[in-house]
C-alpha cells in the first residue's frame, strides 16, 4: 500500500506519521467523513508520560483533521479502580492541552449493552460458556505449535448457555465456575483467535455500578464493542496489541454495532532510566519510596507538573520523536533537551547559591549598599524586564566556585586569582579564614577594583570567571530540592531474575538543600513560576510547599545539555566497518547468549521486535544492523506483515548483500514489502519468492511485474493441482501403502514431492487437503 501525504501536513510535523497517512486516505476516499478517536484509559493510576505519548496521538490527530477526540474510562475492572483516578486523569489531560467538550465516557456505563451484546453472540452460537477452570483454559489452547483442544463444554446448547449465563448475572456461582468464551478457532495461529474469554464472574465492588454486577466484561470484548458503540473511526493503541487486532475485528463484525471501528497500532513510549508500568508506578507509590503520584521525580504528569516540566515541552517532545511502527526506547536526555528548549525561553535569570561561602571584599566601605538593575533575560534586550539586585561587602559564593588548589584551567577563584562577579566588580582573592579546629575554609577574604563595575567604560579588563553571587545581608533563605533520575541504570526495567527492580533505584534522586541563599528579588515569587538560577539549573516554586517569603524551588533540569553528545556519539557508531563484524559472529552463539551480549538499547529494539511476532534470531540480526533495521521498517511500513518481511530481509536478503549497505540494493525497502505481501496474501509462494528476489537483485523490477511477465502466480486451482497430486500419488505406491498403514507422517513426503513437481507454484495448503482427500 503506497499512500501519499498532502503538502501542507508534511510541513506540519517533521516526524513520519503514518496513522495520519491512513487518516488522509481514508477521508480522501470517502470512508470517513469525521475523525473520532478516542483516549481510554485505564483509571487505574496516574498517567505518564507514555500516555502523553497516546494522548497527543489520539487529540492531535483529531484536531488536525477537524474530528473529536473521547475520553473513556476503561473501567472494567472493578478491583484497581478508584475515582480519584479518574479525577486526575480528567486533570492531566487538560494540563496537557486536550479537551474532549462534552465526549467524557465510560465502559461501565456500557455494561448492559455489552451483556446484551454478549447475549447475542450466545444466540448466534458464536460464543459459549465454559466451566473448565483458568489452568485447564490454559491447558487446552494449545501452543504455538500445536492446535487447541476444544472444552467438553463448547457444545453446549444455546438455551444451556444462555440459562448459564443469566444465572452467571444473578450471582449463583463462585468466581471461576464459568467464563463466557467467543467461539474462534482452535487451529489459529493467534492465540487470541483460540475462544479468547470475553466474561468473567468477579464479586467486587465497582466505584461506579457499586454491586450491580458481579460479573464483569474483559479487555477485548468490552473495548472493541465501546468504540463501535462511540462510532469511533481509528482506534489508535500500542503495538502490543497487535495479535488482538483479529480478535477486535471478530467481536465488531459478529455483533450488531452501530459502526465499523479499526484497530491502528503504534510504537509505545519508552524512555532511558524511566519505568513506565503504572503497576511499577503504584508499588513506588505504595512502598513510599516516593512521596506519592505527584513526587517530582515520578514519570507521571502529575509529578511532571509539580518538577515544572510544562505541557508545552511535552507536547514538543512527542511531535518530536513522532508516531513509530517499531518500539524502541528513547533517551531522556532527548527528553529534557525539549525541556530546556522551552524552559529556555520562559524562564527569567536569577542568582541563587545554594552551597553558600562567604565572601568578603576587605576595600568595600561597610555599610554600603549598591543596587545593579539587571535584566531578566540579559540575551534578549526587552524581554522580561529587569529587577534591582543589592551589592554590599559581604556576599556569598559557591562553595564549589572556590579551591586552594586549582587544577588546569581553573577560571574560578582561588588564593591569588581574580573573577568577576555578574554584574559587579572585578575581584582578587586575597586570603582565606578557617576554622581552627577542622583547617576547613569558612571564608574568602578578596579585593575588589572600583574600576571595574560591568557595563562601566573602564571595565576593559577580562577575566576569564565570572561568579554568580548573593549579597549576604540581603540573600532570602530557601528551600531547594535537586532532582535527578530516579534510577540508576539505562534499563531498570531489565533485570537478572530474582532480583528486584526497586533495587535499582538511585539514593541520590533527590538531594534537598536547606539553607540556599538566593536574591531577595524571589521573596515576590510565587507557586508555579519559572526561574534559571545563573550557571545551575531551572528551577520551579513549588506549587504546594512554597509560603510567601518562604520559597521553596525545585529543579526542573540542570542546564548542562548532555544530548547533544549523545547524539554524536550515535553518529560515530554507526559507519558500517565494525558494525559487520559484530553482525556475523566468527563462533556460532546461541541466540541467548547473543541477546545478552547486545547494547542495552539494541536488546530493547530485539525484544520489541519479537513481541511483533519475529523469530529471536531474525530480532537480533535486525536490532545489531540499523541500516538492514531501516530497511526492514521500510518494507513493514509498505506491507504490515512482519514475520514474512523479516524473513525475507534476514533470510534472503542479508545473505545476498554480501557485507553491503541496503542502499546499494537497486530496490527499495517497499518493493521488499511488496514482496512480502506477494506472499501472504498467497499469489506467490515462499519458494517462488526467492526466485523472484533473484530477479529483483539483477534487474531491480517490481515483483509484481516479474511475478505477472514470468507467470509465477501460486496455482491453488484444484484442477490444475489434481493431476499433479495424482501423478505423485502413482509413482509412490509403497510410500502410500505405508501411510495407509498408519505412517500419517509421510504426508510432508507427498506434499514435498507435488510442490517439486509444480516447480513451487503450488499452494502448500490446497496440495494438503487434496492429499488427505486422496489418502482418505
Ligand atoms: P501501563 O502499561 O503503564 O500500566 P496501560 O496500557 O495499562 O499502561 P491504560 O490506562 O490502559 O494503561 O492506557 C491508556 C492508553 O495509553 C492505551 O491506549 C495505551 O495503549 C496507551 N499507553 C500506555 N502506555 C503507553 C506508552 N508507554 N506509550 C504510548 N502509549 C501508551
Ligand atoms: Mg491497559
Amino acid at each position: 500500500m503506497t499512500t501519499t501525504r498532502r503538502p501542507e501536513e508534511r510541513e506540519e510535523s517533521a516526524a513520519q506519521n503514518f496513522i495520519r497517512a491512513i487518516i488522509s486516505e481514508d477521508l480522501e476516499k470517502g470512508r470517513h467523513t469525521k475523525v473520532v478517536t478516542r483516549f481510554p484509559p485505564e483509571p487505574n493510576g496516574y498517567l505518564h508520560i507514555g500516555h502523553a505519548k497516546a494522548i497527543c496521538t489520539n487529540f492531535g490527530l483529531a484536531r488536525e483533521f477537524g474530528g473529536v477526540c473521547h475520553l473513556r474510562m476503561d473501567d472494567t475492572n472493578p478491583t484497581t479502580e478508584d475515582v480519584e483516578y479518574v479525577e486526575n486523569i480528567q486533570r492531566d489531560v487538560r494540563w496537557l492541552g486536550f479537551d474532549w467538550g462534552d465526549k467524557l465516557f465510560y465502559a461501565s456505563d456500557y455494561f448492559e449493552r455489552l451483556y446484551a451484546f454478549a447475549v447475542e453472540l450466545i444466540k448466534k452460537g458464536k460464543a459459549y460458556v465454559d466451566s473448565l477452570n483458568e489452568a485447564e483454559i490454559r491447558e487446552y489452547r494449545g501452543t504455538v505449535n500445536e492446535p487447541g483442544k476444544p472444552s467438553p463444554y463448547r457444545d453446549r446448547s444455546i438455551e444451556e448457555n444462555l440459562d448459564l449465563f443469566e444465572r452467571m448475572r444473578k450471582g449463583e456461582f463462585a468466581e471461576g465456575a464459568h467464563v463466557v468464551r467467543m467461539k474462534g478457532d482452535l487451529a489459529s495461529p493467534n492465540m487470541k483467535m483460540r475462544d479468547w474469554p470475553m466474561y468473567r464472574i468477579k464479586r467486587a465492588h465497582h466505584y461506579r455500578t457499586g454491586d450491580t454486577w458481579c460479573i464483569y466484561p474483559l479487555y477485548d470484548f468490552a473495548h472493541s464493542l465501546s468504540d463501535a458503540i462511540e462510532g469511533i473511526t481509528h482506534s489508535i493503541c500500542t503495538l502490543e496489541f497487535d495479535n488482538n487486532r483479529a480478535l477486535y475485528d471478530w467481536f465488531v463484525e459478529n455483533v450488531d454495532v452501530p459502526a465499523r471501528p479499526r484497530q491502528y497500532e503504534f510504537a509505545r513510549l519508552n524512555l532511558t532510566y524511566t519505568v513506565m508500568s503504572k503497576r511499577k508506578l503504584l508499588e513506588l507509590v505504595k512502598g513510599n519510596l516516593v512521596r506519592g503520584w505527584d513526587d517530582p521525580r515520578m514519570p507521571t504528569l502529575a509529578g511532571m507538573r509539580r518538577r515544572g516540566i510544562t505541557p508545552d515541552s511535552l507536547r514538543a517532545f512527542c511531535e518530536e520523536i513522532g508516531v513509530a511502527k517499531t518500539n524502541s526506547t528513547v533517551e531522556v536526555e532527548k527528553f529534557e533537551s525539549c525541556i530546556r528548549a522551552d524552559l529556555d525561553r520562559r524562564a527569567g535569570r536569577v542568582m541563587a547559591v545554594l552551597r553558600p561561602i562567604k565572601l568578603v571584599l576587605e576595600n568595600y566601605p561597610e555599610g554600603k549598599v549598591e543596587e545593579f538593575e539587571a535584566p531578566l533575560f540579559p540575551d534578549e534586550p526587552g524581554k522580561g524586564g529587569s529587577r534591582k539586585i543589592p551589592f554590599s561587602r559581604e556576599v556569598y559564593i559557591e562553595r564549589d566556585d572556590f579551591t586552594l588548589d586549582p587544577p588546569d584551567k581553573w577560571f574560578r577563584l582561588a588564593p591569588g586569582r581574580e573573577v568577576r562577579l555578574r554584574y559587579a566588580y572585578i575581584v582578587t582573592c586575597k586570603d582565606v579564614v578557617r576554622d581552627p579546629a577542622t583547617g576547613e575554609v569558612t571564608e574568602i577574604r578578596c579585593t575588589y577594583d572600583p574600576e571595574t563595575r560591568e557595563g562601566a567604560a573602564q571595565a576593559g579588563k577580562k577575566v576569564k570567571g565570572t561568579l554568580h553571587w548573593v549579597s549576604a545581608a540581603h540573600a532570602l533563605r530557601a528551600e531547594v530540592r535537586l532532582y535527578d533520575r530516579l534510577f540508576r541504570d539505562e534499563r531498570p526495567d531489565l533485570v537478572e531474575e530474582g532480583q528486584d527492580w526497586k533495587a535499582g533505584l538511585n539514593p541520590d534522586s533527590l538531594v534537598t538543600i536547606q539553607g540556599a541563599a538566593v536574591e531577595p528579588s524571589l521573596a515576590a515569587a510565587e507557586g508555579g513560576q519559572h526561574f534559571q538560577f545563573e550557571r545551575q539549573g531551572f528551577f520551579f516554586v513549588d506549587p504546594i510547599d512554597a509560603k510567601p517569603g518562604a520559597p521553596v524551588f525545585n529543579r526542573t533540569v540542570s542546564l548542562k545539555d548532555s544530548w547533544a553528545k549523545i547524539a554524536e556519539r550515535k553518529q560515530e557508531a554507526s559507519p558500517a566497518g565494525k558494525k559487520a563484524d559484530e553482525a556475523k559472529p566468527a563462533v556460532k552463539t546461541s541466540p541467548e547468549e547473543r541477546l545478552g551480549k547486545l547494547t542495552p538499547e539494541a536488546r530493547a529494539i530485539a525484544e520489541a521486535l519479537e513481541s511483533r511476532g519475529l523469530g529471536r534470531e531474525d530480532a537480533i540480526v535486525l536490532a545489531e544492523d540499523a541500516d538492514l533495521r531501516a530497511f526492514y521498517d521500510q518494507a513493514v511500513a509498505a506491507h504490515p506483515g512482519p514475520k514474512t518481511v523479516a524473513s525475507l530481509v534476514v533470510n534472503e536478503l542479508a545473505r545476498k548483500l554480501d557485507g553491503k549497505k541496503p542502499s546499494a540494493l537497486p530496490f527499495n525497502g517497499a518493493a521488499l514489502g511488496e514482496l512480502a505481501s506477494l506472499i501472504d496474501d498467497r499469489t506467490i509462494t515462499p519458494t517462488i519468492a526467492k526466485e523472484v528476489l533473484a530477479e529483483m537483485l539483477t534487474s531491480g523490477e517490481a515483483p509484481r511485474a516479474i511475478v505477472e511477465r514470468k507467470g509465477m502466480r501460486q496455482v491453488s486451482d484444484a484442477s490444475a493441482l489434481e493431476p499433479i497430486v495424482d501423478k505423485v500419488l502413482a509413482e509412490s505406491p509403497n510410500e502410500v501403502k505405508r501411510y495407509k498403514e498408519g505412517n500419517t507422517k509421510l504426508l510432508g513426503f507427498f506434499v514435498g514431492k507435488v510442490m517439486k513437481a509444480s516447480s513451487g507454484k503450488a499452494n502448500a495448503e490446497r496440495v494438503n487437503e487434496l492429499l488427505l482427500k486422496k489418502l482418505g
